[in-house]
């Protein structure tokens, strides 16, 4: 490995100057992740017709802003259009397309878009072996998602990694960094198990658990250095808020939207479960919806931080005998990034 000169790690702050758009154009999945956090309950089973996802994506007016998009499902290469959708996303503008996939590749996806059109295809693994992996994700998906990573290498598409910490894959989350780097990956995400969706009332899940903030802090940090050292950007969840780090709720400062296809509109994430969007697709027209949803929650102050954390995932928060959180849970939103230094010339 070629020496580099010191990563930058910083804090990427909120900003409204973007938009980030992730698009679930279908609920679909061909996996049952033990941890999958849709739920067709609340999200919806459709699949979204093409003319239905250009008129959404139009919404956003991503010809006047930055915009980002990023497709999801269930599995969004199950949608026979993703290609077209994607082509469509470019024409009017978006900055950014990227296809968050679990590694089948459905509908020769590679054959119908190009790297120009899409910037990166992200691929969901949750273990550095076969055994860990498809423990989580099912029989067959580990070798599914590095073939799908090799063959959208060899076409020249950028790829990333997504790779949920949970109990049962934290032991081999220091291996994934040397492993993205022989596959040639360009970014890595780790993210934080959040017990959601039809998972959340599964043994398997809850058998899964959140690691505490000393296995977090001991191993998330270190993990995206390693990854670092292989020229990966790697971005991470902060999670746990330092004394003097100050709280931001996304949901106050920032413009995201995560789109269901039942035309449910979330401005976050762990809102996703409950009735509880502030905005909806009516007649191809984003309207806001009735209150009392979860904008009434992003006013909240509260000593803990992350009021929704609070509600939906006490189990990360621990108190001081006076009743006093030790510590507060950020916006699940804020993340960290560790990006390469140059490699070291010098010391060659
Ligand atoms: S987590 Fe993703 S890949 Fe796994 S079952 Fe859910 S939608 Fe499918
Ligand atoms: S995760 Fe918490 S802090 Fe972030 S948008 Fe939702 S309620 Fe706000």
């Amino acid at each position: 490995m070629t020496p580099r000169l010191p990563h930058e790690k910083k804090t990427v702050s909120f900003s409204r100057e973007a938009v980030n758009v992730f698009f679930h154009i279908l609920t679909r999945c061909n996996l049952r992740c033990a941890h999958c956090y849709i739920n067709p309950d609340q999200h919806g089973a459709d699949t979204l017709p093409l003319e239905t996802i250009c008129r959404w994506l139009e919404a956003f007016s991503p010809a006047t802003r930055k915009a980002n998009l990023i497709f999801l499902g269930g599995e969004p290469t199950l949608h026979p259009d993703l290609a077209l959708a994607a082509a469509h996303a470019r024409k009017i503008g978006y900055d950014s397309v990227t296809i968050d996939t679990n590694g089948y590749l459905f509908n020769d996806i590679l054959d119908k878009t190009t790297p120009d059109t899409i910037d990166y295809i992200s691929f969901s693994l949750d273990g550095a072996t076969p055994e860990t992996n498809d423990a989580i994700r099912g029989k067959g998906s580990y070798e599914a998602c590095l073939a799908g990573i090799q063959k959208a290498n060899a076409r020249g598409f950028a790829t990333s990694l997504i790779y949920t910490v949970s109990t049962a894959n934290l032991h081999e989350l220091a291996a994934m960094p040397d492993l993205a780097g022989r596959l040639g990956i360009s970014r890595m995400f780790i993210q934080v198990l959040g017990i959601r969706g039809k998972s959340a009332g599964d043994k398997a899940a809850q058998d899964m658990g959140q690691v505490s903030r000393e296995q977090w802090r001991e191993n998330v940090p270190a993990a995206a250095m390693a990854g670092a050292d292989h020229g990966i950007i790697v971005t991470y969840p902060k999670v746990f808020l330092g004394e003097d780090e100050v709280f931001e709720c996304a949901g106050r400062v920032a413009d995201n939207y995560f789109i269901f296809p039942n035309g449910r509109v979330y401005r976050c994430p762990l809102c996703e479960d409950f009735p509880l969007h502030s905005l909806a697709f009516e007649n191809n027209r984003l309207v806001a919806t009735p209150r009392v949803n979860e904008a009434d929650l992003f006013e909240l102050d509260i000593a803990e931080g992350c009021v929704m954390n609070r509600l939906v995932q006490p189990g990360n928060l621990s108190w001081r005998p006076d009743g006093r959180p030790k510590y507060r849970i950020a916006c699940c939103m804020l993340k960290e990034e560790v990006r390469p230094g140059k490699p070291d010339r010098t010391s060659i």
